[in-house]
């Protein structure tokens, strides 16, 4: 990686005062803002008085200062030009692709993304805007490269596809989109610090702040960084998607997740660090783990080109038990037995959080979709927790590899 330090840049932007001085700012819990001269008010809404211009707020569903700051702290962290929030992972995504897709044009994304956003492109989309999708092996620059249209307007992928854990070659595919004249964004729920997207040539990145960026699995949130140009067309009166869909922050919300962005690089080291020592443990068992810090992944030579030094190669791997059943029994006797986690959608928590993709989390595709993606019914995917001692979890996941058998 290029000498781009996220945690430097957010330091930089960090220090934002309370109002009376107090070391974490103030939350601005207001949904309006109060003009001191009436000519200001339609400045504002000819958008030439704004947070960047005058320091002018006009409503909440517009921009918060709280929420705007949040924004701002997640631009530096990627070192990006402009960042603002949505209520959900979901309302940043929805947001971002209908902001740069109008009626009739395309998309082109990998086919092994999370399930919601597989439904969103797949179905949603394409029946409520007339926007449609092409899904290709990310992996597969030739296939992607064929899938582009003259009506394409975005490449979409995962930089490490959920759950099947594929690296999405970041540099190559956003040369590839820019050549077609569209964007490269990039959803980096999985990777946060340990990969920069917009460092590589992404356009866009989103976060399902939900999952690692928040780390505590108590609350639902969504991130958009980009230029600024982008992040303000999102605010636009006529045509912006935050502006007008209006999945908005909650100024708590964004104070809350604020208030965790200062340990996340402890976090994401942490999180990497039980997850390459399991992983590497139960393969030198002489099972088969997908995890890319592992050299017998496909992609590892890739991350570890993409990937920052400090911050590992993400805190997910997945086991494949073959079947439903297979997994189902795994997971019970890790959680019901052996404590070792929870069997629980989402990613990012403390605690491990286990579940078996195909019938839950990307139940959504089709089970021919899954096939095609390498998606087998018996994946289990684990986000390793850092709860416990690594080698009190190491025992208690050793235990149950033993009583269930990998296969
Ligand atoms: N992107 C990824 C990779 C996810 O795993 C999820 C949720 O699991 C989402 C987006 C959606 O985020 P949210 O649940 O915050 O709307």
């Amino acid at each position: 990686m290029p000498e781009f330090d996220p945690l430097e840049a957010f330091a930089d932007v960090r220090h934002e005062f309370g109002e009376h001085g107090g070391v974490n700012m103030s939350i601005e819990a207001s949904t309006t803002f109060t003009v001191m001269h009436a000519g200001t008010m339609p400045e504002i809404f000819q958008g030439r008085r704004g947070p960047d211009t005058g320091g002018c707020y006009l409503y909440g569903r517009h921009f918060n200062p709280t929420v705007y700051v949040l924004g701002r702290q997640m631009a530096a962290l990627e070192g990006a030009e402009a960042g603002y929030c949505a209520a959900s992972g979901m309302g940043a995504i929805a947001a971002t692709v209908m902001q740069l897709c109008n009626t009739g044009e395309h998309v082109v994304a990998g086919d092994t993304l999370y399930g919601g956003t597989y439904a969103l492109l797949n179905d949603y989309l394409p029946a409520k805007a007339g926007i449609r999708t092409t899904f290709v092996d990310a992996r597969d620059l030739a296939q992607v490269d064929q899938a582009f249209t003259a009506k394409t307007k975005v490449l979409y992928v995962e930089t490490l596809s959920n759950p099947t854990l594929r690296v999405a070659d970041i540099p190559k595919l956003a040369e590839l989109a820019h050549r077609h004249g569209a964007k490269l964004v990039v959803d980096n729920t999985f990777t946060p610090l340990v990969v920069s997207p917009i460092q590589l040539g992404a356009d866009v990145v989103v976060y399902s702040a939900t999952k690692f960026v928040n780390g505590a699995s108590d609350i639902i949130a969504g991130i958009i960084c980009g230029s600024t140009e982008f992040i303000t067309s999102l605010m636009d009166l006529h045509l912006g998607s935050l502006m007008l869909l209006g999945p908005t922050m909650d100024p708590k919300v964004a104070f809350s997740i604020s208030l965790r962005l200062p340990h996340l690089g402890l976090r994401m080291a942490e999180h990497s660090r039980r997850a390459l020592a399991f992983a590497q443990r139960i393969e030198a068992m002489g099972h088969k783990v997908v995890y890319p810090g592992l050299e017998s992944h496909p992609d590892h030579a890739l991350l570890a080109r993409l990937a920052h030094r400090d911050y590992g190669f993400g805190g997910v791997f997945a086991l494949d038990l073959k079947s439903t059943e297979r997994a189902n029994q795994f997971m019970e006797h890790l959680q019901n037995t052996e404590r070792f986690g929870f069997m629980a959608v989402s990613l990012g928590y403390f605690d491990t959080l286990m579940s078996c993709s195909a019938s839950s989390t990307s139940s959504e595709m089709s089970e021919e979709a899954r096939q095609s993606a390498g998606l087998s019914p018996g994946l289990v995917r684990i986000s390793v927790g850092y709860t416990g001692s690594l080698e009190q979890r190491w025992r208690q996941l050793e235990r149950a590899i033993n009583a269930v058998g990998l296969p």
